[in-house]
């Protein structure tokens, strides 16, 4: 089965508001093994919305809206959607009367304009709304399926969980669509790429590689009867794909760079503070917006000038000596953030960022007692693409140290 999205609204195309709807239901339809391959979103003009809808049955077996379910003069889903199988619209009594009594309760006056969301066409049955007044519609003609939820997201979430996806699950083969990301930090996409070239020739998992902040992220999606087969494939893929980039591979799915450090530190009861300069509390955030991070995470210093730096406990002669953005610096930071917090680790990370050249240098400082490292990485990208790829490459050195030492003891 195909399907096509057809979100509805004006607000969508002038980026008043953000589709989340058709990110939750792309979520959704590989779940049951429907295809999506076009979402095509349409303001609130009848004519272009047909146009939009005539276009999606050309192409899908199920077309889904959302929005354009409202009392007023611009929500014409339902006309579109009478236009486009050729129907006539018409108040359904018993509907009206069920929406009036629930008008009187909640108004506790009924406005006509209300009448519309009483309105149906002959093959649409009516899909309950026990979150608002707009009733959605599930219209079966000519082998296609035309469903219309309204746009507020609680609403369309709800009425799909209780209306939609039972029926759905009915008329699908079974098929089913699993997809896992893994997540890979300090390669290019191109060379990504490039070293698992073998595997995304495969039609089944298939492979796609993308970039985001923390890196180059590669999505594994097996179709397959049934959840375990398509997990089988999954792990197949996955397996080949950790023996060509084992050491770059940091995590998977929802995992964050901040999320493993913590797991990592919580799995051998360590501890950990924090100073950094350049990037302005971005990795004290990014630690401690895991959950749980109180287990392991005692406190970041934001040390944003070197009078800061001293004032914690970095000695003024390693700033005067290697100057204040430097590897020696990050260390000593390190080393200070861990006697100040009393804690097993300590990082620090420093960074001279030139917004001019777009260009810069990362500096990470690592103490743990036992190990002391230094890393300094290259930056390139806008101000504060490389405060971001700052507060990640040090995450991922964290990551690394504490594998390293894990794997001594
Ligand atoms: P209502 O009965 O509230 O008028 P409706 O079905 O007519 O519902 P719209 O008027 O199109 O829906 O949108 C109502 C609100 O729902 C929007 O202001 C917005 O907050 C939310 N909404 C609409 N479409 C989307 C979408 N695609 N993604 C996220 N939110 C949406």
């Amino acid at each position: 089965m195909k399907a096509e999205i057809v979100p509805v609204g004006t607000e969508i195309l002038l980026g008043n508001i953000i589709d989340t709807n058709s990110s939750f239901l792309a979520n959704q339809l590989p779940l049951l093994g429907i295809d999506l391959y076009f979402i095509s979103t349409a303001g609130d003009n009848q004519k272009r919305l047909v146009d939009t809808l005539k276009r999606a049955w050309e192409r899908a077996d199920l077309i889904i809206t959302t929005g354009g379910l409202g009392p007023t003069q611009d929500d014409i889903t339902r006309e579109a959607i009478g236009e486009l199988v050729d129907e006539e619209i018409k108040v359904d009594e018993r509907l009206w009367q069920e929406l009036q009594d629930l008008l009187r309760r909640y108004l506790g006056e009924i406005p006509q304009s209300n009448i519309r969301q009483a309105t149906i066409i002959p093959s649409a049955q009516i899909v309950p709304n026990r979150m608002g007044t707009a009733p959605g519609w599930w219209v079966e003609k000519d082998k296609h399926t035309v469903i219309a939820l309204p746009g507020p997201t609680d609403e369309m979430k709800m009425m799909w969980q209780d209306g939609i996806l039972p029926k759905l699950r009915q008329k699908t083969t079974g098929e089913i669509i699993l997809s896992r990301v893994i997540k890979t930090f300090r390669l290019a996409e191109a060379k990504v790429d490039e070293l698992v070239a073998p595997i995304s020739k495969l039609s089944n998992p298939t492979l796609a590689t993308y970039i985001n902040p923390d890196g180059v992220y590669l999505r594994v999606t097996a179709k397959a009867r049934g959840r375990t087969e398509a997990q089988r494939l999954i792990a197949q893929s996955e397996e080949q794909i950790r023996n060509i980039l084992s050491p770059y591979i940091w995590g998977v799915d929802d995992d964050t760079l901040g999320s493993v450090v913590g797991e990592l530190l919580r799995a051998n009861d360590g501890s950990l503070a924090t100073m950094e300069s350049c990037t302005e509390g971005l990795l004290c955030s990014a630690i401690a917006s895991s959950r749980e991070s109180c287990a392991y995470f005692k406190g970041g210093l934001l040390a944003c000038c070197d009078e800061a730096k001293t004032a914690y406990g970095v000695d003024a002669s390693i700033i005067e000596r290697y100057g204040n953005e430097s590897t020696e610096v990050a260390k000593a930071m390190a080393e200070a953030a861990r006697r100040n917090l009393k804690t097993a680790i300590g990082l620090g990370v420093g960074g001279s960022i030139n917004p001019d050249t777009n260009s810069g240098n990362a500096f990470i400082g690592l103490s743990s007692g036992k190990f002391e490292h230094t890393f300094t990485h290259t930056l390139r990208g806008n101000h504060s693409r490389m405060k971001q790829r700052t507060v990640y490459a040090a995450l991922f050195d964290l990551r690394k140290m504490l594998l390293e030492e894990v794997s001594c003891t």
